[in-house]
């Protein structure tokens, strides 16, 4: 079997050093005898980009592909534009997202827009083994440069939500694009809108002076400070490549995914009057809560973004996404999209008013998170003892292992990717999410101890 490249967010690594022009080409080559025809580049803000795109652009011409090149643009932007050009057989999207400025990593798009599946993948891979032979002279591709596929991709989205009554209530938000791919969409998206903006770190610049582009609440701190000395409205943050947003409440809170996931979740089945939402089961409970509550239905998966989007396809779900700030809007695309998140959230509070009202309105649940070192090859001996000890209780294996309490949950589950076992306990009160947390983390340590020479 080929080694195994792609992790669950395409391949990545630290720039020449395992990210290499080399990688870049050879992988180019691979990726282009897979899709063949005519491929889209893009990157994001990354030192690197243009480094690791011009290898990959390199390798796809080798194969004979005619390459448009789409410039600096949020990774749903050249989802969408892959999506909607149909004599364009696939995509290749340069980013590391949220990790550290000297990271980069090459990312597979397939022709209908959404993440390439693991199988094809798997194919690039044996490929890029082989090391596949060129094209003849003659068959030499071309890369072309593209303009506009940012412009378009903002305008679907101000078509595809109620872009009336957002424009009619004047709203301010603090907008920080992490000197990242967001850079020039996020503001236009916000200026069509008629929402004045407050801009910050809306440059674009790959080292990423502004804050790390991993948009949590640390890293948030300037924004959340700028919120709190202004009259806005609401706070919108995306991460490095502009898949994911998350909020911050006019008061200044951080809102966690889980909450922006409910709010979002609670509006399609309001909207519709029910229907199907899609969601790993790593989120809180609270969004099955509001999505009952509204009369739908929240179907459970493994973690990753890619089956959440699958899933969504195969029931004909009306929307779904991650606990993580990576929403998924069907009516757009199969996949998560930053601006859309944005501008249905800012939808969201056009029509019902204030964010802290409704986010202080969701049901109360707290969550203990835990990770602890585990040998890859101890993983399934573990799950294995996990099982057999909780073999009395209600449980759900669809990813690890999620153990049902009548006032909350713990979900056991080792990392696919790294060394990492983690353990997530929900309940209604910390003390009873830290008890079982602890309870399990207890757990796992005496057996991995156990095992150790
Ligand atoms: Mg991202």
């Amino acid at each position: 079997m080929a080694k195994r490249l792609f992790g669950t967010n395409g391949v990545r690594g630290v720039v020449n050093d395992d990210m290499t022009s080399e990688l870049g080409l050879r992988l180019g080559k691979a990726i282009g005898e897979f899709f063949g025809g005519t491929v889209a580049i893009a990157s994001d803000t990354r030192v690197s980009g243009d480094m690791i795109k011009s290898a990959v652009s390199a390798g796809l011409m080798a194969m004979g592909c005619r390459v448009l090149d789409l410039g600096v643009i949020p990774t749903p932007a050249i989802q969408y534009f892959v999506k909607t050009h149909n004599h364009v057989s696939g995509g290749v999207m340069i980013t590391a997202s949220h990790n550290p400025p000297e990271f980069n990593g090459i990312k597979c798009i397939a022709p209908d827009g959404t993440e390439l599946h693991r199988s094809d993948e798997e194919q690039i891979e044996k490929k890029y083994e082989e090391d596949v032979p060129c094209k003849p002279w003659s068959e030499v591709g071309t890369r072309d440069e593209v303009l506009g596929a940012a412009d378009s991709y903002v305008d679907a989205v101000v078509s595809l939500v109620d872009s009336e009554t957002i424009r009619a209530a004047n709203l301010v938000a603090v907008l920080d694009c992490a000197n990242g791919a967001a850079y020039y969409t996020a503001p236009l998206l916000l200026s069509k809108l008629n929402v004045r903006a407050i801009t910050l770190n809306a440059n674009p610049q790959g080292e990423f002076p502004g804050h790390p582009s991993e948009p949590t609440e640390d890293n948030l701190a300037i924004l959340i400070e700028t919120i709190k000395h202004t009259k806005a409205d609401i706070g919108i943050a995306h991460d490095g490549d502009a898949d994911r947003t998350v909020f911050i409440t006019e008061k200044g809170e951080f809102i966690s995914g889980d909450k922006s996931l409910a709010l979002m979740a609670e509006m399609a089945v309001s909207k519709k009057g029910g229907g199907k939402i899609v969601t790993p089961v790593s989120s809180s409970s609270m969004v099955e809560d509001v999505v009952v509550k509204a009369g739908g239905e929240v179907i459970y998966t493994a973690v990753g973004s890619p089956v959440v989007a699958r899933k969504m396809i195969d029931t004909d779900a009306i929307f779904g996404g991650e606990e993580n700030g990576g929403l998924i809007f069907p009516d757009m695309q199969y996949c998560r999209d930053g601006a859309m998140t944005a501008a249905k959230m800012l939808e969201y509070i056009a029509d019902k008013g204030s964010l802290q009202e409704r986010i202080d309105a969701l049901p109360a649940y707290f969550t203990d998170k835990r990770k602890l070192e585990c040998p890859a090859e101890m993983r399934e001996s573990l799950m294995e003892h996990l099982k057999k000890l909780n073999a009395a209780r209600t449980t759900d294996s669809t990813d690890g292992l999620k153990i049902i309490y009548p006032d909350g949950w713990v979900l056991l589950r080792p990392s696919g990717t790294e060394q990492i076992f983690r353990i997530y306990s929900e309940a209604k009160d910390t003390e009873t999410a830290e008890k079982r947390g602890a309870y399990y983390e207890g757990i796992v340590k005496d057996f991995l101890n156990s095992y150790k020479i």
